[in-house]
């Protein structure tokens, strides 16, 4: 077991002129970085600025990328607006009002995410909870709506903004687990944020325990959803309480439920690294199991060799790549996006070149309103050019796994780009 223990330091707006590695680029970088680092959270950890990211590779590095605010992650117009604003020496109030309007044009809450997956108790809302899909109900710790980084592209940056309208969590009573005893077709608890385990492991088993407890026999999986595992390893090898975590995930699998850590990552380069593989070992030591899922980022991760040998190295390392999603409608999505035609190309590259241990992830994804739809091929029916689709999690749980076709659209990054195939005028789910 490893010995030296790092103090983590977090980094914001305010610091960004403090950061060495910062202060060696071009001024006019500096200020862009502002401009945007004003409207979408920025946040970032020594562990990712000095041991992730490559500072002779800059702005291409991929960690880089997804760390740091880069100029044309706005469009122009409110680029200009938060630039002009900053020139003209405006207060902080000022600035946070200009803010406030652009983030609200920014598509906050995608796919009805505040008003439709919020369950409720007697009509009265169960605060800080989601269930969208019967097994798996998500929960978001009031404590943990926050992260180790901040990812530039990340759909939950109104969590990280001081809009209280935006923020999502739970209350103080927890309602939610009367409501998850009640459920029965519940299986998988999804403690998620922010990030879980950004709270300390006493404030963490806070949400794990009571599903250990025999009313909550139905529930067979608690996951947890987390970028620590390559944004700060040392929560796994040699922060004071990692111990504790580690008796805790050990404590599901003795209840004879499965710790399912979902780990978030984005490239290769983050696994590449000795400490991550301390974490490895000792959360499967515990016998959770770790699952990975990954957005596909322009940018970031666009190509199928990255895709090859960042599944090839989780599998290795004893990981199952779970998903492969694709960017979602909401913040700099125009910066990220990936036509879907080029997403299917990236998955079905990746496939072809990787063993069978290594093709478990599920995608290209999206998470739409009606349920997650899969990008299934790109074929000709009748001299018609089509994708193939499917809902790999549907809000109508029958919608699941049926195939349905769009025509094809070179350009089309999301789903609402779609227009049914075969002169259907609806697609089977819109009626
Ligand atoms: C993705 C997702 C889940 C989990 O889906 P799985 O396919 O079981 O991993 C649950 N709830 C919501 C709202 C989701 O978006
Ligand atoms: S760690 Fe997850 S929740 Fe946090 S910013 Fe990144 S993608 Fe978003």
């Amino acid at each position: 077991m490893s010995t030296t223990s790092r103090k983590m330091k977090f980094y914001n707006l305010r610091d960004l002129d403090k950061i060495p590695q910062i202060l060696r680029l071009p001024k006019d970088l500096i200020f862009q970085m502002k401009v945007v680092s004003n409207i979408l959270p920025f946040r970032a950890n020594n562990y990712v600025i000095e041991d992730l990211i490559n500072w002779d590779n800059i702005p291409n590095d991929p960690i880089f990328q997804l760390t740091f605010m880069q100029p044309k992650m706005l469009d122009p117009h409110h680029f200009n607006t938060m630039a002009e604003t900053l020139i003209s020496n405006a207060t902080e109030k000022e600035i946070n009002q200009v803010a406030n309007k652009i983030r609200l044009e920014l598509n906050p809450h995608p796919s009805g995410q505040l008003s439709s997956n919020v369950p409720s108790i007697n009509d009265e809302p169960v605060e800080g909870v989601q269930h969208k899909y019967k097994q798996t109900c998500l929960v978001f710790p009031s404590q943990g709506q926050t992260c180790f980084s901040y990812c530039t592209f990340c759909f939950r940056w109104p969590q990280f903004i001081g809009i209280k309208e935006l923020k999502f969590a739970t209350e103080k009573t927890k309602k939610f687990i009367s409501y998850i005893k009640e459920h029965k077709e519940i299986t998988d608890i999804l403690i998620t944020g922010g990030d879980p385990m950004i709270m300390n492991a006493k404030t963490l088993s806070a949400y794990i325990d009571p599903f250990l407890e025999p009313e909550f026999e139905h529930i067979k999986n608690i996951r947890i959803g987390t970028k620590a595992l390559t944004y700060w390893p040392y929560r796994f090898t040699t922060d004071k309480d990692h111990e504790e975590i580690l008796k805790l995930f050990e404590k599901v699998s003795t209840a004879k439920k499965q710790l399912a850590f979902m780990s978030h990552i984005n490239h290769w380069k983050e696994t590449a690294h000795p400490e991550v593989e301390k974490a490895i070992k000792n959360i499967k030591s515990t016998g959770a199991q770790i699952r990975t899922q990954t957005p596909l980022l322009k940018h970031i991760n666009n190509s199928p060799e990255v895709w090859i040998k960042m599944w090839n190295e989780q599998t290795r390392l004893g990981m199952i790549p779970y998903y492969m999603f694709v960017e979602r409608d909401t913040g700099p999505k125009a910066y990220f996006e990936v036509p879907l035609v080029e997403a299917f190309d990236i998955y079905q590259n990746a496939y072809k070149n990787v063993s069978g241990l290594a093709r478990t992830a599920r995608g290209p994804s999206m998470s739409a309103d009606p349920g997650k739809v899969v990008v299934d091929g790109i074929t000709e029916i009748n001299g018609e050019k089509v994708f193939v689709l499917s809902f790999l999690q549907a809000r109508e749980p029958d919608h699941s796994k049926k195939p349905f076709f769009a025509k094809y659209d070179e350009k089309a990054t999301w789903l609402n780009h779609l227009k049914p195939a075969f002169g259907q005028e609806k697609f089977f789910f819109e009626k």
